[in-house]
């Protein structure tokens, strides 16, 4: 009973979560690319990430197929398990927001620069530099909480951790080149994923 209300919680946050990346990505088709330093690895492993954002955890939801991997709270670890989930799923749409909404038009799904780019430093910026991926670990977190199922519910992280390793120092390279001492000082006073105290 518990386990089916965490699947329906589960699917309201993935769809929020979907209107969130739709608004935001519609106004920034239109934006001009100055510079493109995405490679084909980058590609695949952001691609294979979707397996672990959608393609995994809706062919749990809708066949029986990975019911062998399910695992079963006890009784009093389910409630508080239930409503963390829930607490941090909320949070993690919050950040995915927040962090579009701050960056913007220059937000692109891929390593690039694009024309007129302005470096972003205020709002959820101000304390963490990367708070768009950081909002992506948080939704794993949830939905490690909320599937209670080891592929599914883990397979969010497994597939965010190549993409995150891959992509957050290569991005700050480019800022880098891009920015220069203003993304220098910008580094030493925030976090990466975690504010700096
Ligand atoms: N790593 C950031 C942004 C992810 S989107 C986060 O997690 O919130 C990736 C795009 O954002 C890249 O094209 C990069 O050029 C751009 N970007 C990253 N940080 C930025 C910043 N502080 N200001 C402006 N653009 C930024």
């Amino acid at each position: 009973m518990l386990d089916n209300i965490l699947k329906i919680l589960y699917l309201a946050g993935f769809f929020a979560g979907s209107i969130i990346r739709v608004i935001y990505t519609a106004p920034n088709r239109k934006n001009k690319i100055a510079d493109d330093q995405e490679t084909v690895l980058g590609k695949l492993l952001m691609t294979l990430s979707s397996l672990g954002l959608m393609i995994i955890p809706f062919f749990y939801l809708l066949s029986s197929r990975l019911d062998f991997a399910d695992y079963h709270l006890p009784t009093w670890a389910a409630l508080p398990a239930g409503i963390a989930g829930v607490a941090i799923f909320a949070f993690a749409l919050w950040l995915l927001w927040r962090s579009h909404a701050d960056l913007g038009r220059n937000w692109l799904p891929m390593l690039q620069i694009r024309e007129e780019h302005t470096l972003i430093t205020q709002g959820v910026y101000r304390y963490i530099r990367h708070p768009m991926y950081a909002a992506h670990w948080v939704w794993g977190i949830a939905q490690a909480l909320l599937l209670q199922n080891w592929i599914a519910g883990l397979s969010m992280l497994v597939f965010l951790a190549p993409v995150y390793l891959f992509r957050a120092s290569r991005e700050e390279r480019i800022l880098i080149e891009h920015f220069g001492e203003e993304y220098r000082s910008y580094m030493n006073r925030t976090g990466r994923l975690i504010p700096k105290r």
